[in-house]
């Protein structure tokens, strides 16, 4: 009935469309379009392609639920596969668990048989060397990589500390994006699917708001979903994703629902108050995309059904 996504989903929005054309569920045609993105290395913000966290490590976050049983699946922290969200996908449907991370979720990856992938692609490689050649101080370079290696560095034995290095790293490169798919399928259920690479030259193991359910993404059937990009503190601090669908459900509007959203994300002070752009539906297919402190526009995708093609839109821009 209706998809939603960024303009980082535009390799998959047409495969989502016509998935739920045909009559898909909600899950398989949002996993099927976010399945594209993952896959195309010019994307630099999900899957392989994305950059690296400050290690050179790619670390992979992605969020599934269903908006008829409220299951939800991530992973967060996932090294070395090629399909986080089909990996999300399996903890909602194969374990009685919401959410996986960094050994845990590739140890699980790997026993379900999900496809491995080198994802830190040349392209990647060389903007984290570039970043490290103008960040990391002389002295820790040569040590650098065997700080990937835990145990000897909790044991004392590596002595390169990251932290001076991620307060110096660029707290938001420019064009980063997480993918976020919002879709009603012909039965009326609602989904929505977030795939990324987070920030790059994060911490190693630092999670976003994309693998959290309420903060990256949350969907419910009765009401409808929402999803958020961008600064993915903000979106844990606020909830901004629960909080929407929960507004709607108190009566609110989807457009009134956003901007009591927005409204929440004025009352953080302090840590890291950046850009986030909010996508939101109702059950009926109406929609909402603001970009929130935006420094230039932003672009989203959406699809209705008996539409010959997704077409692209400007989003709302608002300054908190
Ligand atoms: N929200 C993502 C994160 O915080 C990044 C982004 O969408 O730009 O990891």
């Amino acid at each position: 009935m209706i998809v939603l996504t960024n303009d980082e989903g535009r390799p998959g929005i047409g495969r989502t469309a016509a998935r739920l054309q045909e009559g898909a569920t909600a899950l398989d045609a949002i996993e099927a379009g976010v399945r594209l993105v993952e896959a195309d290395p010019a994307i630099r913000t999900v899957g392989r392609g994305g950059l690296a966290n400050i290690l050179g490590q790619v670390q992979l976050d992605a969020l599934l639920m269903d908006g008829d049983t409220l299951r939800t699946g991530s992973v967060g922290a996932l090294e070395g596969f090629a399909h986080p969200i089909t990996v999300a996908r399996a903890v909602m449907e194969r374990l009685p668990h919401e959410m996986l991370v960094g050994a845990g979720a590739a140890r699980f990856a790997a026993e379900i048989g999900a496809e491995t992938a080198q994802n830190l692609t040349d392209a990647a490689a060389e903007a984290w060397g570039d970043w490290f050649d103008r960040t990391v101080p002389l002295k820790d370079r040569a040590r650098w990589r065997d700080t990937a290696a835990l145990i000897p560095y909790v044991q004392g034995a590596i002595k390169a500390d990251l932290l001076p290095a991620e307060r110096a790293a660029d707290p938001m490169p420019q064009g980063a994006d997480t993918t976020t798919f919002l879709a009603i399928d012909n039965k009326g259920s609602v989904g929505v699917g977030v795939s990324t690479s987070g920030w790059a030259w994060k911490y190693p193991g630092r999670l976003g708001d994309s693998p959290i359910v309420g903060a990256g993404a949350y969907a419910h059937s009765r009401f409808g979903a929402a999803a958020c990009t961008g600064t993915g503190e903000m979106a844990i601090r606020a909830g901004t994703s629960r909080s929407i669908v929960l507004y709607m459900k108190m009566g609110l509007s989807v457009a009134d629902a956003v901007d009591a959203a927005i409204d929440d994300l004025r009352d953080l002070k302090g840590g890291l108050i950046d850009r986030i752009t909010i996508h939101a539906i109702d059950r009926d297919g109406q929609d909402r995309v603001v970009a929130v402190n935006a420094q230039q526009d932003r672009n989203y995708w959406r699809w209705r059904e008996g539409e010959a093609a997704p077409s692209r839109t400007l989003a709302e821009r608002v300054n908190l």
